[in-house]
């Protein structure tokens, strides 16, 4: 049976890598042992984060000057351990959503905060790129894709300061400078792995200025010294990720994924831009390529909607919780035809309805 995953997250993975990871759960390389029977330690896993390291470098044309970690903790752990290693007293952030949102409270407990733009209210619709980042402030902090409301920054600014960016819904889905970023941060269960691991991408020089003492989990110097195995890792999902990551460059790499998702994109919200009974409330220039988000005009249709997408296998396409509407997220792993086949039911939704 075909199901057509558009969940927001955890969501679709690439089948080859789930087939993989399933076994190796029960027969690890042959070994006779699961995956979640072998030390963290032993040569086995050491080479699977090794070989993972070296692919998101390779992926992501980044040199020795960054450190590659595999944490847990979640995105939500990075809002507070970016403060804790990085700022001293000032850091300006962009709210350009939810999660922006809570990672500017978190940083709030750590020093002072600058809000440079808040999108707040405009529901999020848009982000600004009419803001200035003075340089006296510690780093500067943004969500490159806002996963509930269906916003991406399609372009960053230029600053001296280092640039930390929550990358959870959109890392290695499009061709960026990578270098441009002092860190990057993302929860690992959208276009990486299971659930459970964050992988940090650190420009090594960027630590060590801070003044205080850090608790060893919260400090990445020390993550990076004790190559991400201070503690017990999450084995499982740093194994998933490697696969993933061969996935990606078996696919072609950033270039192919990234057109691949504008292909995907473009369709989708063409069909929203010209059925009568959808609309999307996001500015143009600020559509996510990951999350797209869509409202019924009519909200009274939304029980018939209901019944067509939901039998035909068709799962995780409501909105959020706090936003209601349908939000068809469709990752790198999602496949075109998925896509297509959504829209074929939007369509006959609208001869049907309109
Ligand atoms: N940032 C963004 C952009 C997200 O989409 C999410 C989760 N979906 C988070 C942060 C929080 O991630 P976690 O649940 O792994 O802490």
């Amino acid at each position: 049976m075909k199901i057509h995953n558009f969940n927001a997250g955890p969501s679709v993975l690439p089948k080859e890598v789930v087939k993989k990871s399933a076994q190796s759960i029960i027969n690890f390389n042959g070994s006779g042992l699961s995956l979640l029977e072998i030390s963290h330690r032993s040569i086995d896993f050491l080479e699977i984060i090794e070989k993972a390291t070296f692919l998101i470098k390779r992926i992501m044309n980044l040199n020795d000057d960054y450190a590659i970690l595999f944490l847990q903790g979640g995105a939500t752990l990075q809002f507070s351990m970016v403060p804790y290693n990085l700022m001293n007293q000032e850091a300006s952030y962009l709210d350009t959503g939810f999660w922006a949102h809570n990672a500017i409270k978190e940083a709030k407990k750590f020093g002072k905060v600058k809000v440079l733009f808040s999108g707040k209210n405009k529901n999020y619709t848009y982000i600004s790129t009419n803001y200035h980042i003075p340089c006296d402030m510690d780093y500067f902090h943004c969500t490159s894709n806002n996963t509930i409301v269906g916003t991406q920054m399609k372009i960053f600014p230029r600053t001296s300061i280092p640039i930390v960016c929550d990358m959870s819904s959109d890392i290695f889905s499009r061709k960026l400078d990578f270098c441009q970023f002092g860190l990057i941060y993302a929860s690992a269960q959208k276009n990486v792995s299971s659930a459970g691991m964050t992988i940090v991408i650190v420009k090594k020089n960027i630590l060590g200025t801070i003044r205080k003492n850090i608790p060893s989990y919260m400090d990445y110097k020390i993550h990076i010294q004790n190559n991400s195995i201070l503690n017990t890792p999450n084995v499982f999902s740093i194994y998933t990720s490697m696969l993933t990551l061969k996935w990606i460059e078996n696919q072609g790499g950033l270039s192919f994924l990234e057109k691949n998702n504008q292909k995907k994109a473009k369709l989708l919200y063409d069909e929203i831009d010209q059925n009568n009974l959808f609309e999307n409330k996001i500015h143009q220039e600020n559509r996510s390529n990951m999350n797209v988000t869509f409202f019924l005009k009519e909200k009274n249709l939304e029980k018939e909607f209901n019944k067509m997408w939901k039998k035909e296998n068709i799962v995780g396409l409501d909105g959020h919780r706090y936003l209601g509407g349908y939000r068809a997220s469709i990752y790198n792993a999602l496949p075109l035809e998925s896509v297509q086949f959504l829209i074929e039911i939007m369509k006959e939704f609208e001869r049907k309805f309109s």
